[in-house]
């Protein structure tokens, strides 16, 4: 038989076929200890000669359910899983980067990412150069000179900058350094950074893997042997993810493909109708053809994903009364659920940034995030249409 499809997998993929007295929905395990009748058997578990668990802080069969079936999708021989998406993050750069380091990575990452290079790998003598997130030229340069680390994310967040996993690969791989991506807002079903020569992909399953926004989680998956560094430092810095988390997460991930289709579909019909409005200044979606990462996009990505971004012709202050005037959005930080969620980066994300250091990384001050849920597309559209015309009605005092 052939490799199953992805949708296949995130249904069936990871999940042992027998299961405690025939159920066939994974246990929530709450055991924190595992216990066993003959001290040899215990050894050689301990030792990893035989299947088995210890103590729930380094295993647990619920959360390893989760684990092989990120693992099946990424196309990974294994992975492990973080309490949340930015214990996996530190859990990855503390477990490969060392004092006298250095690491290569872009302006654009995730914030609490951001802050871990700025302010935290400073500190332990880690040298940390962060370049312009789509100069491919520059981000090569700056490899060449040598690292340990390349540290990636495509999209980006928020406006949707894309970077050529391949190329950076084979640059970052040539000074030997170890290439790991965070592919939360692509998911597994749109990108597979391993097949385009990363050694680790991430993600926040937080958001869209989850896709609930019900359950804080993390995930790394690579060849056994980079995740087993990365378990190792996990297992005593002691971030694990819980079984009750672990199971939601895996509940989630079933639907994932299904959510994954239709998300990418509505948030390209939003983006276009949001392109063809005239209060709309600029929209950021990788499917959008003008979008400056549409050709690197179209080559390492099966989707252009749930994310997108627009700006207002007329300034932050309108969306005051815009944003609230959805009636099928939620104004809330995270992203990834079946429900859509809008956001605004200037009193978020970026609030601590001045109105000019958010131009100088391309912010506009009325910049919208908004992540696609999975209602329908007509829904979203009328609902967009009617908030946006809110503040062009006469009488209206924006
Ligand atoms: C949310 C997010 C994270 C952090 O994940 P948490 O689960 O909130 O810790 C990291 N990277 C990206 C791209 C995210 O969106």
């Amino acid at each position: 038989m052939k490799e199953p499809s992805k949708a296949t997998k995130t249904v069936w993929g990871g999940e042992p076929r027998k299961l405690w007295e025939g159920a066939t929905q994974i246990p929530v395990v709450m055991s924190v200890g595992y216990g066993y009748q003959d001290l040899d058997e215990w050894y050689e578990v301990a030792q990893e000669k035989r299947h088995g668990h210890i103590y729930s802080r380094n295993t647990n069969p619920t959360v390893q359910a989760f684990e092989r079936k990120v693992a099946e999708l990424e196309g990974a021989e294994s992975a492990t899983a973080f309490a949340t998406g930015m214990a996996a993050i530190s859990g990855i750069l503390h477990t490969f980067l060392k004092p006298g380091d250095r690491v290569v990575s872009i302006k654009d990452t995730y914030g609490g990412t951001n802050r871990i290079f700025l302010d935290f790998l400073p500190e332990l003598n880690i040298e940390v150069k962060l370049c312009p997130t789509t100069d491919h030229d520059e981000i090569e340069k700056e490899i060449a000179k040598g690292c340990k680390l390349l540290y990636l994310e495509t999209p980006t967040n928020p406006t949707m900058k894309v970077v050529d996993i391949k190329r950076l690969s084979e640059a970052a791989h040539k000074v030997g350094a170890t290439v790991v991506v965070d592919n939360t807002f692509a998911t597994p079903i749109n990108q597979n950074p391993l097949s385009l020569g990363a050694d680790l992909v991430l993600h926040s399953a937080t958001k869209f893997l989850g896709g609930h926004a019900d359950a804080l989680g993390g995930v790394v998956a690579g060849s056994a042997e980079l995740v087993k560094k990365v378990y190792g430092y996990r297992e005593i810095h002691g971030a694990t993810l819980a079984p009750m988390s672990g199971y939601m997460l895996l509940r989630g991930m079933k639907t994932l493909a299904l959510r994954i289709e239709r998300q990418n579909s509505n948030a390209r019909k939003v983006a276009e109708f949001l392109a063809g409005h005239p209060d709309i200044d600029k929209v950021y979606y990788p499917g959008l053809p003008s979008h400056p990462g549409h050709d690197i996009a179209s080559k390492q990505m099966k989707g252009f994903g749930g994310m997108l971004a627009f700006s207002h012709k007329r300034g932050f202050d309108v969306l005051k009364r815009i944003l609230p005037s959805l009636k099928y959005a939620h104004l809330a930080a995270n992203l990834g659920a079946v429900e859509t969620t809008v956001g605004v980066p200037r009193t978020t994300s970026h609030v601590e940034s001045t109105p000019e250091q958010r131009e100088a990384m391309g912010i506009p001050e009325s910049l919208v995030r908004y992540s696609a849920g999975i209602e329908d597309p007509d829904d979203l559209i009328a609902d967009l249409s009617q908030a946006l015309e809110s503040v062009n009605m006469a009488g209206a005092s924006v």
